[in-house]
């Protein structure tokens, strides 16, 4: 890839549910595709929101529990292609939820996802990996998996609770399966400007990761709830609105960070 090395992997993580990981993950994929990356969507949730922002789940028949769980299911089974040129996605189903409990006692647990993306990878230019509310084997999977994380952060009351315990997971992760993963950045979701609430919390989440902090905010838009019922990024269905610029913006970053 241009001015870079290809095959960067991106994990989209925080424990708490509803900060903004799934929107982070299908408009970033979106704005980097758009921009003529080549990028690959991993679902790793098992509510699986992101796919069902660009698919209908009777769309595609194997998901990534196959792929993860079954040794003659491959990427090539798995991967779908979206209406987006250049974004491609492995597809998930609420049947990953019992991942965990199917690989208790293997010794290869936390590195299926690697195993089975990291061949591929390299022929994209990006891969995201948009990850559950837990800090779970799931989400282990996706960070043993990954070179670089985004940590969305709502701008909310008890915003920074929790931090703590993924920035541990994150230690522990890179002491030794993945001493490569690097914090990207912090992205601070469903801002309102007009509060001075929302203003604070900015500056305490600044306070605690520091330059870590992507200047983009991701304001509060209802254009930005409601482009995945409609299959569409915020590209394509609300082109002009705040979440669109924000997150074109933050695609900027990510790019000047991460090349
Ligand atoms: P989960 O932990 O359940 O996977 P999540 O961290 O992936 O949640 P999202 O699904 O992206 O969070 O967002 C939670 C809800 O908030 C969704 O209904 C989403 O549409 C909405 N939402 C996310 N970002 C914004 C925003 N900037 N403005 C308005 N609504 C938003
Ligand atoms: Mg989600």
């Amino acid at each position: 890839m241009e001015g870079g090395l290809p095959g960067i992997k991106i994990a989209i993580a925080n424990q708490k549910g509803g900060v903004g990981k799934t929107t982070t993950a299908i408009n970033l994929s979106a704005a980097l595709a758009q921009k003529g990356k080549k990028v690959l969507l991993v679902d790793l949730d098992p509510q699986a929101n992101s796919t069902i922002s660009f698919l209908d789940l009777q769309e595609f028949d194997l998901s990534i529990y196959d792929m993860l769980i079954e040794s003659d299911v491959h990427f090539d089974d798995v991967v779908k292609k979206t209406k987006i040129e250049n974004l491609d996605l492995l597809p998930s189903r609420l049947n990953l939820a019992k991942l965990e409990g199917k690989l208790i006692g293997e010794l290869d647990a936390p590195f299926r996802l690697k195993d089975k993306i990291d061949p591929v990878c390299v022929h994209y230019d990006v891969t995201i990996i948009d990850t559950p509310p837990t800090l779970g084997l799931i989400t282990v999977n996706a960070l043993v998996s990954a070179t670089h994380l985004i940590i969305p952060i709502q701008s909310s009351y008890f915003a920074l609770e929790g931090t703590d315990d993924l920035l541990e997971t994150i230690e522990r992760i890179k002491a030794r399966p993945n001493p490569q993963l690097e914090v990207l950045g912090v992205v601070v979701t469903l801002h309102d400007r007009r509060t001075t609430l929302s203003r604070d919390i900015h500056d305490q989440i600044c306070q605690v990761f520091g330059d870590k902090v992507f200047e983009t905010t991701i304001s509060k838009s209802v254009r930005l709830e409601e482009s995945p019922a409609y299959r569409e990024s915020i590209f394509t269905f609300a082109p002009a609105s705040s979440g669109a610029i924000e997150y074109a913006n933050l695609c900027d970053e990510v790019i000047r960070r991460a090349y």
